[in-house]
């Protein structure tokens, strides 16, 4: 028999179908806490399984809605979340599951393992960041704070959104628009009475094409004013925000957001963060001031803020432009799929043989992969676009590497999908660069959790990997789309056959680490500026005080006094990362330390790759991804390879 189910699905039954699993898990949570002397193994592993095979049941169900849209899905998907939400909803605030991880975890702890002690840590820490443990006076206030910010956070990105739409600023002036690509200029035009006028607006597409390509300074200027001073009500917003998430921080036992926020991820403390961010910024600053002067160099004038896209533009076309067109003949889909798996199976050892079986697509394709001969995981494939497909690209995790109740092995599978050009019948597929590097960062993801050995399903793979370290295995394997060693692995020409030459990689290198420096000091000044910000309570003023003073050591060209970038910086105030954006760099921190491990050992046969596949990519969230990386390199990331892998000295 198969190990892996067949992927199908029953669109017509699905909502009663998932009605009745529902119900039978509900029950089944009844009965599980009626249990008199509560084990790991008569608790603990009964729930976690039955979690395991709901989400094996919903999966098909949010990938097919992703990758074949239609009404349909579309419906049976937005029937679903409310139940899908009210039932997990229930369930992680079941005070008396809480209570019983508690118990088994004081009377088993020492005769665990320590993947079954991890589960407990995990959601005991859980329940109790979500103030669960809570008198019922402090509950009640932390569901108000609750429904107050997400409330907030909803009306920042509204505010954002209408100043976005709202604004406009039309060109009637045939020679403001000069340079702009055809593309965006025809999206630009309309005819008034014969004239052609160009509408330009803050949405990213239009804002941006004026920024990088329009000559007049003026009308640059005129829209980064507009852009920077969008949705001026959002400062209160700001500071409603920050006092609630501080309340809720000291209610749950916490000094301040930033303390709450890296409770469940790798990162130790704040100094540990503020001090990480600090040092990138130091080592970037001389090269950043380089790099400002070789662009202020090509500039008539000092440089200002609204300056820098369009200069760069210009400088990066004269020094370091390559044309995609000429490098895509190279990278055929087949040829790159076989070349990655080839250069996976150099650096780890496994293989990946092709299944025959019906999937959702014609274009869908399904893999076996096999350490030591021996069956582990299965992939999915759904890599170019379509209609009715979400663009974009990722890794959707299906089965989770795990022992059952009756100690049977389950394998692990997941989906990569992306948006590569289609092939026919008579064209191939020919990938961009960054189509490749998009493809090794989703295998890269896929990996961690199609390797992993861990028996507990709730820490098998990506499954509790801290949401700092989670793209350290993408960005890893990522890496090596730039290497030449692995790119001569498969970038063939299709019809010549040549292999790709040294100089258009060297080329693709320095195309990538161009302005690399001023790029790494603008995202540590975002990084700086959240972290800070929820470590202590700042208020009105305060907050641009706090901004301007990061600014003196991150900012190379002074931002205008009307720049007020924080009512704008919604990835904080609306979209989760409040004392988390500095997570970005912290995991290209842990990749490009252990990439470059790989490399100065020549890549192939390195002994450092094969560590990694043992300890990180088979240990998945069995440990903290602090404890994996000690294993894997013997002491604490290096700050000075992401410098190097950015070509900053
Ligand atoms: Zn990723």
């Amino acid at each position: 028999m198969s190990k892996f189910p067949q992927f199908k699905i029953d669109l017509d039954n699905f909502i009663s179908d998932l009605n009745s699993r529902l119900e039978e898990n509900n029950k089944k949570v009844e009965e599980l806490l009626k249990t008199p002397k509560k084990t790991y193994t008569n608790f603990v592993k009964p729930l976690l399984m039955m979690e395991e095979y709901l989400d094996q049941f919903f999966t098909p169900l949010s990938h097919i809605n992703a990758v074949n849209n239609s009404e349909k899905t579309q419906e049976v998907y937005s029937a679903s979340i409310p139940i899908i939400t009210e039932y997990s909803t229930k369930l992680s605030q079941n005070l008396d599951i809480y209570n019983a991880y508690k118990e088994i975890y004081k009377n088993e702890k020492t005769s665990l393992n320590y993947e079954q002690n991890r589960v407990l840590e995990l959601n005991i820490e859980h329940f109790e960041l979500s103030g669960a443990h809570l008198d019922n006076k402090t509950k009640a206030r932390l569901q108000e704070i609750n429904i107050r910010t997400s409330e907030l956070s909803n009306n920042f990105s509204q505010n954002l959104l209408d100043a976005t739409n709202e604004y406009k600023y039309i060109i009637d002036d045939e020679k403001d628009v000069d340079g702009i690509p055809e593309s965006d200029k025809e999206n630009a035009r309309s005819e008034e009475d014969g004239v052609a006028k160009y509408k330009f607006t803050l949405q990213l597409p239009s804002y941006i094409s004026y920024m990088t390509y329009g000559k007049n300074a003026a009308i640059r200027e005129e829209l980064y004013r507009a852009y920077v001073t969008r949705s001026p009500q959002n400062a209160a917003i700001i500071d409603e925000l920050l006092s609630l998430k501080n309340e809720m921080s000291k209610l749950l036992g916490f000094d301040n957001y930033a303390q709450y926020s890296i409770a469940s991820k790798m990162a130790k403390n704040e100094k540990s963060v503020v001090d990480f961010l600090d040092k990138l910024a130091k080592n970037s600053k001389e090269q950043a001031q380089v790099e400002l002067k070789e662009l202020q160099s090509i500039a008539p004038d000092e440089l200002k803020s609204f300056d820098t896209a369009y200069y760069s533009e210009i400088l990066k076309k004269k020094s370091y432009d390559i044309d995609e067109e000429e490098y895509r003949p190279y990278f055929e889909q087949n040829s790159v799929i076989d070349g990655m798996f080839t250069f996976l199976n150099k650096l780890f050892g496994f293989k990946f043989k092709k299944v025959d079986e019906k999937l959702w697509n014609d274009k869908a394709s399904s893999y076996d992969l096999y350490t030591n001969e021996k069956l582990t995981a299965r992939l999915y494939f759904d890599l170019e676009a379509r209609e009715n497909k979400r663009g974009g690209a990722w890794m959707h995790n299906w089965q989770s590497h795990c022992k059952d109740e009756e100690g049977e092995e389950q394998l692990a599978s997941a989906f990569i999908v992306c948006n590569f050009p289609p092939s026919s019948e008579t064209t191939p597929s020919l990938l961009r660069h960054d189509d490749i590097v998009t493809l090794f960062h989703e295998m890269g993801h896929t990996i961690h959790h199609l390797l992993s050995s861990v028996d507990e399903n709730d820490v098998s793979g990506v499954n509790g990997v801290e949401w700092d370290a989670v793209e350290f295995p993408s960005q890893f394997l990522e890496n090596f789309a730039y290497e030449p060693k692995v790119l001569k692995l498969f970038a063939t020409h299709y019809t010549t056959g040549e292999i790709l030459p040294n100089e258009m990689i060297e080329k693709l290198v320095k195309s990538k680490n161009f302005q690399s420096a001023m790029g790494m000091l603008r995202q540590l000044e975002f990084s700086i500026f959240d972290f800070k910000l929820h470590s202590n309570i700042y208020k009105g003023d305060e907050v641009q005080a706090l901004l301007n003073s990061i600014r003196e050591d991150t900012s190379l060209i002074k931002a205008p006094e009307y720049n007020k970038f924080q009512n704008g910086f919604s990835h904080i105030f609306a979209g989760g990362y409040a004392a988390g954006y500095y997570s970005y760099k912290w995991a290209e921190v842990l990749s490009a330390d252990a990439f470059y491990s790989v490399v100065d050992e020549g890549i192939f046969d390195s002994p450092t790759a094969k560590k990694y596949l043992d300890i990180v990519l088979k240990g998945g969230g069995s440990k903290s991804m602090e404890v994996l990386f000690h294993e894997l390199m013997g002491r604490d990331p290096d700050t000075d390879k992401l410098l190097r892998l950015n070509g900053i000295k």
